[in-house]
């Protein structure tokens, strides 16, 4: 996306990755596994997950003693902040057509970990929406760690793909979607999934005019790369599409192509 800076506006984005961690308790190390097990990265079912197992093995969650915003704004924040703010236009608009009103998300940018409300986010983790403070956690360097272990390469547009996706998960808390899926749901986690694909596809397709010429290949070699089915041959070195939560490669590329598409909310709406 050589041309962004064309966009101006910003997004909500707070810079914790000056802050220094100076303690860190309360998440078991079977909480910890239990975390990785569940994917790289999914938003709200990984939020979820995350929550239910601070909630169970501790009251003393990740604390910080310093999580005070950096003041100067580098070239990633700049990115980041400019692709948040594309998709709450885009949801600004798209809720007032509906007489609703859109909140915007929050991003934090950490390093290693951070507190949130959903009882602390660390970069094993991946990126993830927490539903509790209505925040997106990220941290830059879990796309490098990416780039080495799955073999996709994480440019801009991939990175704003991932975003996207989590703010996906974000309208499908605003809307109540999250609240009707029950945790341990397979099938139901896969169509959430799907659904936040798409919604990064719509917003995708606003920035069309600006994207370069690889950008779309680039988006949707990120979602096949983070199929499930390509995580587990990468990982596992086989398939087992029962322990699916995020739908496979095929499916994922499918998913954002029809929202890149169509730029339709009513593509994204059904889960089938
Ligand atoms: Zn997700």
């Amino acid at each position: 996306m050589a041309n962004r800076d064309k966009i101006s506006s910003r997004g909500t984005v707070q810079d914790r990755r000056w802050s220094t961690m100076t303690r860190v308790g309360g998440i078991s190390i079977a909480g910890v596994l239990l975390i990785l097990a569940v994917g790289y990265f999914g938003g709200t079912d990984q939020a979820v997950e995350l929550r239910d197992t601070m909630q169970e093995s501790s009251q003393t969650p990740i604390t910080s003693d310093d999580t005070s915003e950096y003041d100067g704004v580098d070239e990633y924040e700049t990115f980041v902040s400019t692709v948040l703010w594309s998709t709450d236009d885009l949801r600004e608009r798209s809720f007032a057509a509906s007489n609703m009103s859109y909140v915007d998300p929050t991003l934090v940018l950490f390093r290693g970990a951070t507190t949130s409300a959903c009882g602390g986010a660390i970069s094993q983790v991946g990126p993830h929406y927490c539903p509790s403070d209505q925040t997106i956690y990220l941290d830059e360097t879990f796309f490098e760690e990416l780039t080495d272990r799955l073999g996709a390469a994480w440019g801009d547009m991939a990175q704003a793909y991932v975003i996207a996706h989590e703010v996906g998960h974000h309208v499908q808390h605003l809307l109540g979607i999250t609240d009707q899926v029950s945790y341990g749901d397979n099938q139901a986690s896969i169509a959430l999934e799907l659904q936040a694909d798409c919604l990064a596809g719509i917003r995708a397709s606003t920035v069309s005019d600006i994207m370069d010429a690889g950008d779309f290949d680039e988006a949707i070699d990120a979602a096949a790369a983070v199929g499930d089915d390509h995580i587990q041959e990468t990982t596992a070195g086989y398939v087992q599409p029962e322990s699916r939560t995020h739908g496979s490669s095929d499916q994922r590329k499918e998913r954002f192509t029809r929202g890149f598409e169509s730029g339709s909310f009513e593509a994204c709406n059904t889960f089938g």
